[in-house]
Formats: structure tokens, sequence, C-alpha cells
């Protein structure tokens, strides 16, 4: 991907920064995570997270309006101290056997609707049209939601693979941004991680204009076509 694509008809919604609208990614640290038992919607396919890339957004002419998705005020965080600003200091909720208390999840999150829904990606035979996510997301992603509908593009999300988890990491001390409920897993099944995947491009420019890092930006092994994140530098 380059910036070299003729530009599309996509503008950033009123209100909306030019710096949100060209929101890149930055570099991220590695982390390992092992994936909780969590069911419903609060499980996630396990993944690495790693951007080492400056890609800048790519317009897409598949898409026709991003205005429903960018249509917010909160800036990704840029970094941890600024995702904890933003979003909870979840480290105070983790007891010394590294368990999370469940009032994180009352504190923090919250059930945003889905314009349509979601099936499972662990579980086929279900469907959901509520989903677990950090409380100041829940228009966001109603919004990415909607604003994929409006497109059309309904059909190229096949499956759900989760957004809130806690995911500590086995060594160290940081955690994935599933932890907050600010990253999503789309169609885990064609977009593991370290393929290259088959994501379809508007979906992922609908993402980007409402703020959302793509793991299918970040290189080699750690490249995770399926999530996609609202933080940058993380
Ligand atoms: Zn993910």
């Amino acid at each position: 991907m380059s910036g070299k694509q003729p530009a599309s008809s996509v503008l950033p919604a009123p209100g909306i920064s030019q710096a949100q609208s060209s929101l890149q990614p930055r570099f991220f640290d590695s982390a390992t995570f092992s994936l909780s038992a969590i069911p419903d919607d609060s499980s996630t396919w396990n993944d690495n997270s790693k951007l080492i890339t400056e890609e800048p957004p790519v317009k897409n002419p598949q898409v026709e309006s991003t205005d429903a998705a960018s249509g917010h005020d909160l800036t990704p965080p840029h970094g941890l101290d600024e995702i904890i600003a933003t979003f909870g200091n979840i480290y105070e909720y983790i007891g010394t056997g590294g368990q999370l208390a469940p009032r994180w999840q009352s504190d923090f999150l919250a059930k945003t609707s889905l314009p349509f829904p979601l099936r499972l990606a662990w579980d086929p035979s279900r469907v959901i049209t509520q989903m677990t996510c950090h409380r100041l997301m829940t228009g966001i992603y109603a919004s990415v939601f909607a604003c994929i509908q409006k497109n059309g593009l309904e059909s190229k999300v096949v499956s759900f693979g989760g957004c809130f988890a806690f995911r500590p990491q086995r060594t160290g001390s940081k955690l994935s941004a599933h932890s907050w409920g600010i990253a999503i897993d789309l169609n885990p099944q064609t977009d593991a991680q370290g393929s290259a995947g088959n994501m379809d491009a508007g979906l992922v420019e609908i993402f980007r204009c409402a703020g959302f890092a793509w793991g299918g930006d970040w290189e080699g092994k750690i490249r995770d076509p399926m999530h996609f994140q609202f933080c940058t530098a993380y």
C-alpha cells in the first residue's frame, strides 16, 4: 500500500480533525498473551501486536462515505500512558494472582448494540447483536458498523473474533488493547496473525476513518489483519 492512490470522495466529517482523519500508525512493541477462556462475546482470538510501519491511510473508492464512522471527537491515545489516561488504569484492577477484578467491567465496560448481527468465529452457530467494549467506545463501534452497513459491506464481516478480553502478557506488564475493550478482531479464519489475510479494503478504511489502527499494517509474523485497535504506539 502507498499514499499514492487517487483521492476518493471520502472526506472527514465536520468536527473531525485532519490529524485524526489522517491517523498514522506508529511503532508498537510486541506482546504475547494467552487466550483467556471467557464465554460469548468477551472472548477473542489470540494475537500478538506489533506495529512497525508508517503507512498512510488508504483511500478506497469502494467506500462512499465514512461520516458515520468518523463523527466522534475521541482522539485515539498514543502509548500506554495515554491509554490509561483515556480508558482507565487497568493495573489497579489486577490482583496479586493476576486476575482482573470484576469491577473493571462494571466501571469501564458496556455493551453496544450492533446494527446487524455478527457471527461468532469460535461458534458459527451463534450470532450476536450486542458486543462488550469500553464504555467510551460504544458509540464509535456502533458508528463503525453502521458505516459498514451504509456502504453495503456487511457481507465482508464474515465473523466476529472478539473485542474485550483480558489478556495478560506472560512476562512483563503489557496487556493487549483488547483488555480495555478498545480492539476488535474480525474474520480470524481468513485473517490469521502472520498471514497476508484478505481483509476487505473498505472495512479497513472505515475503521481507519474512525481512528483505529489496523494490524494488517504490521509486518512479518506479528502482522495481524484481523485486528483493529483504537490506539497507537502500543
Ligand atoms: Zn486482536
